[in-house]
C-alpha cells in the first residue's frame, strides 16, 4: 500500500530565521517560533547558532551572504552587535542594545523588542501604559529596555536600583536619549531600599521587577517587602522561571493585578515574528510551548536532585 506523502519540511525555498548567542542551548526561541511557523503553514525554519564573541562579525556577514531573513540576538551580543549593523531603529538606539535583526534589501537592520514586548504584555492585561506612573526595580539590560519603551508613553518612571550610581547613569542616559520624543516620561532615580520603596510605591500605578531576585533556583525570596505591596495596583515580574515568583504570590495576596515575565518573552518574540514574516503568530500557542519546556526543565532538575537518571 502506498504511504501518504507528507509535504517536505524544508525545501530550497525555505526562508531561514535564527537566534545567536553563547551559550544558546537554553533558548526557548526555536521552540516558540517553529510552533508559530507550523501553525501558520509558513515556509520558514528557525534555528539556533552558538556564536562566540570573536566570531560575531563573521556571523553577521554570514547571515547577510546567506540571505537569512532575520535573527534574534541574545547574551553576550546584544550591545556589541550594533557595530556590525547597517541601521539601528531609534528605540533600540536609545536602549543601546539590539535583540532582533532583519535583513532588508541586503541591509542588516536592528531593533529591540524586549521593551515593546513588556508594553504589549501590559496592554494584554488591560493596563495600557500611556499616562501611567511606574516604578522599575533594577538598572540592567531588562530595566533599560523597558524604561526606554516606557519613556515614549508613560507619564513618569522611577528607577530604583541597589547600586544607585548605576540607576542614575541609566536615567541620565535615557533622559538625554528621549529629548527628541514628543512628550517623554519624566524619569528619576532612587536607591532600592525599604524607605524609598515606602515613599515611591504609593505614587505609582505599576511596579516592574527587573532584578533576578526570586529566579530559579533561588526561589521563595522577593525584592519587595510584602507589607508594602498593597500600595501598588499592578505588579509585573520579568522573571519567568518560576512562572509564579514569590513577588507575584505576595502581590496577588495583597490584591494587586499580577503579570508574569513569560508574557513579555512571548510578546518580544511575537513582535520579531511579525516584523520578519508579516504574519501575526498564535501567541497562545507560543506561550503553551514555552510553558511545556519550562515544566520539562523543572522536572529534569527535580529528578536530578532526587538522584534519578536524566532522561535521554
Ligand atoms: P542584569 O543586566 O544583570 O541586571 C540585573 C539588575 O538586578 C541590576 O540592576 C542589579 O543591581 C539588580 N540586582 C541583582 N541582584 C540583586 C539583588 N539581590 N537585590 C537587588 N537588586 C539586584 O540583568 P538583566 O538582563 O536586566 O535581567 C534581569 C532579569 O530580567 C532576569 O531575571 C531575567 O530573567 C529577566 N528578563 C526577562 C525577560 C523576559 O522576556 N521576561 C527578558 C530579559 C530579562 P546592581 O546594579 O546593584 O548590581
Amino acid at each position: 500500500m502506498e504511504r501518504p506523502q507528507r509535504p517536505p519540511l524544508v525545501t530550497s525555498r525555505t526562508a531561514l530565521l535564527a537566534v545567536i548567542g553563547d551559550p544558546i542551548e537554553h533558548s526557548m526561541s526555536p521552540i516558540m517560533h517553529n510552533a508559530a511557523i507550523a501553525a501558520l503553514g509558513l515556509d520558514y525554519l528557525y534555528v539556533a547558532f552558538q556564536v562566540r564573541r570573536d566570531a560575531l562579525r563573521a556571523a553577521c556577514e554570514g547571515m547577510r551572504a546567506l540571505g537569512v531573513r532575520g535573527f534574534n540576538v541574545t547574551i553576550p551580543h546584544k550591545v556589541s552587535i550594533m557595530a556590525h549593523l547597517d541601521e539601528v531603529v531609534p528605540l533600540a538606539r536609545r536602549v543601546g542594545a539590539v535583540n532582533t535583526v532583519a535583513l532588508r534589501d541586503g541591509r542588516l537592520v536592528g531593533r529591540n523588542t524586549d521593551g515593546e514586548g513588556a508594553l504589549r504584555a501590559f496592554r494584554d492585561h488591560g493596563v495600557p501604559p500611556a499616562g501611567k506612573r511606574f516604578a522599575v526595580l533594577g538598572a540592567g539590560g531588562a530595566a533599560r529596555a523597558i524604561t526606554a519603551a516606557l519613556s515614549e508613553t508613560a507619564e513618569h518612571v522611577t528607577v530604583l536600583n541597589r547600586t544607585r550610581a548605576r540607576g542614575q547613569a541609566l536615567v541620565d542616559h535615557l533622559a538625554e536619549a528621549a529629548r527628541d520624543l514628543p512628550s517623554p516620561a519624566t524619569l528619576e532615580c532612587a536607591e532600592l531600599k525599604r524607605e524609598t520603596l515606602a515613599r515611591v510605591l504609593p505614587t505609582v500605578d505599576v511596579v516592574v521587577n527587573c532584578t533576578p531576585v526570586g529566579m530559579f533556583p533561588h526561589e521563595g525570596v522577593s525584592v519587595l517587602p510584602a507589607d508594602l505591596l498593597s500600595a501598588a495596583p499592578v505588579v509585573f515580574d520579568t522573571v519567568y522561571n518560576p512562572l509564579e515568583t514569590q513577588l507575584l504570590r505576595d502581590a496577588a495576596a495583597a490584591g494587586c493585578t499580577t503579570i508574569g515575565g513569560l508574557d513579555m518573552l512571548v510578546n518580544q518574540g511575537a513582535i520579531a515574528f511579525e516584523w520578519w514574516t508579516g504574519s501575526a503568530p498564535d501567541r497562545a500557542l507560543m506561550k503553551d510551548r514555552a510553558l511545556a519546556v519550562l515544566r520539562q526543565r523543572r522536572q529534569g532538575h527535580e529528578s536530578h536532585q532526587h538522584g534519578e537518571a536524566e532522561p535521554r
